[in-house]
């Protein structure tokens, strides 16, 4: 059934990773599948089925090809450097070409212990692999970059953690699992020669445009710096006009591809607070909101440091050639931001003022506590009138009356006719969402009841997220204020 696999990572040196076979469980159970995510990587669907399945996506057995293993990396966690995290609970079957062409890791998350476990069970509970496969595959569809969901299957194990829960795996399929913290692995044990292969990895899977521009060594490697600050800001942008707080930033959870990566305590925002956090564990409220493009840059340097010794012989070059980089990312982020909010405002133009036209929107949104998607979702229909349904969402509507006008105004000098602004609007400002409380309902569903109805109800909602849905309008309202959702945990 599984395409057949092109090992890159276990062609490495042993000292990226360990190699680790998956630990049986006693009872798989495929859960969910996901067909389209699998015709594209080239799996044959025509052996498909279910048993057979929940074997391979339990790990209980390896697929022909596959060379098992936990990728080796470090981290800095809230701040902290951790020389040694690693895949506690995650093993790499290998690499396959998708349709496309693409190279695409298959990794189970909850595969059991590894070496890197550091006394954790290696395991995932059902709850968490059931959220990172709803939002993952959510934001996919909502055009953000993310790694996907393949497969999730029950262990037949019960875990402990806060109560008792059934244990799971989850397949993820991602354009490589490179982070920031890998490169840290070995950039802490000095091991310059590691992090030249893996820079060369990286450049050839993600950034292959390097390879034929004419330049020496050193500047492909400070262009491989831009590239990752290119996609992060991009990324971070698209977070950021989503209302998404990812909630981990931590360097071990951010991408060279660009990709989204590690779906633990996120959530999407409902009413709009620049400060919100959602991570029980975030107790300073490092990762809030408005954090999120700051944090990014943090990991961003990072990152250069471990590539100093390749950027240029001499080291005080070296670091100034990637400090500059480094700054550059903010008009980057700011540029990459606008784009993103010109168009939430049906805006195609470039003007002086939008900015601050935008802003305004932020700071009504924030004074009236008005829902985030909803607010932008329905702004379309505010185009040449005031539409009560808009008004409703704001507890005090003063002032969106009086951003309206001014928004009127400058899209009058827009040329597309109010039909078309609407349509490219809602084509980018989403109507469904995965919000907490729905996400929340449809996981105790599934983890008290075994009743995966309602999952595969939201999923195929959040599959259309642009797309009115008739008879689905309780997929668009936020949370009742009693089921009002503040806190997530971590899925560990
Ligand atoms: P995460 O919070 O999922 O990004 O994980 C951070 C680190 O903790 C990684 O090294 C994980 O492999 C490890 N980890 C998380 N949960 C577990 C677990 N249940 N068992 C072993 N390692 C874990
Ligand atoms: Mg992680």
């Amino acid at each position: 059934m599984f395409p057949e696999f092109t090992l890159r990572f276990a062609r490495l040196p042993e000292r990226f990773y360990l190699r680790f076979d998956p630990v049986p469980v006693p009872e798989p159970r495929l859960v969910v599948f996901n067909r389209p995510l699998a015709e594209a990587l080239g799996f044959d669907l025509d052996a498909f089925e279910a048993q057979g399945a929940a074997r391979w996506f339990s790990g209980n057995r390896v697929p022909q090809g596959a060379e098992p293993l936990a990728q080796a990396y470090a981290g800095h966690q809230f701040g902290h450097f951790n020389p040694r995290l690693g895949d506690g609970r995650a093993v790499l079957l290998g690499e396959v070409t998708d349709r496309e062409g693409h190279l695409r890791d298959i990794q189970l998350k909850g595969a059991g212990m590894t070496p890197f476990s550091r006394g954790a069970d290696g395991r995932a509970p059902l709850g968490p692999v059931l959220r990172e496969y709803l939002i993952s595959e959510a934001m996919h569809r909502l055009g953000v970059p993310t790694t996907r969901a393949l497969a999730a299957v029950t262990s037949g194990e019960r875990l402990f953690r806060r109560v008792p829960e059934p244990g799971a795996v989850l397949t993820r399929v991602a354009a490589s699992h490179l982070r920031v913290g890998t490169f840290q692995y070995f950039a802490a044990r000095d091991d310059g020669e590691a992090v030249r292969m893996l820079a060369d990895m990286a450049i050839e899977r993600h950034y292959p445009g390097l390879l034929t521009a004419e330049q020496g060594e050193g500047e492909r490697y400070l262009g491989l710096l831009e590239a990752v600050a290119d996609r992060q800001a991009s990324l971070v942008a698209k977070w950021m006009g989503l209302g998404f707080v990812h909630g981990v930033m931590n360097t071990d959870n951010c991408t060279i591809s660009g990709e989204t990566i590690d779906y633990g305590p996120c959530a999407f925002m409902e009413a709009y607070s620049p400060t919100m956090v959602f991570s029980s564990i975030d107790e300073q409220g490092r990762y809030a909101y408005r954090n999120q493009p700051w944090i990014a840059q943090w990991n961003l340097a990072r990152f250069a440091e471990t590539l100093i010794s390749l950027i240029d012989d001499d080291q005080e070059t070296a670091v100034a050639k990637a400090t500059e980089v480094i700054k550059r990312y903010e008009p980057w982020y700011e540029a990459e931001w606008l784009a993103v909010m010109r168009a939430k405002l049906g805006l195609e133009r470039e003007e002086e003022g939008d900015r601050e036209l935008v802003e305004a929107l932020l700071e009504a949104m924030q004074a009236g506590r008005a829902d985030f998607t909803l607010t932008f979702r329905r702004l379309s229909e505010a185009l040449e009138q005031d539409a009560p349904a808009l008004f409703e969402l704001f507890e005090t509507g003063d002032g969106l009356a009086a951003w309206l006008p001014r928004w009127r105004e400058r899209l009058a000098r827009e040329t597309a006719d109010a039909g078309a602004i609407a349509a490219r609007m809602n084509g980018v400002n989403p109507l469904y969402i995965p919000r907490n409380h729905q996400v929340e309902r449809v996981i105790a569903a599934a983890v008290e009841h075994d009743d995966f109805g309602p999952f595969e109800a939201l999923g195929e909602v959040l599959a259309e997220p642009f797309t009115e849905q008739p008879g689905r309008e309780e997929y668009t309202q936020p949370a009742p204020s009693t089921e009002r959702v503040f806190r997530t945990f971590c899925g560990t």
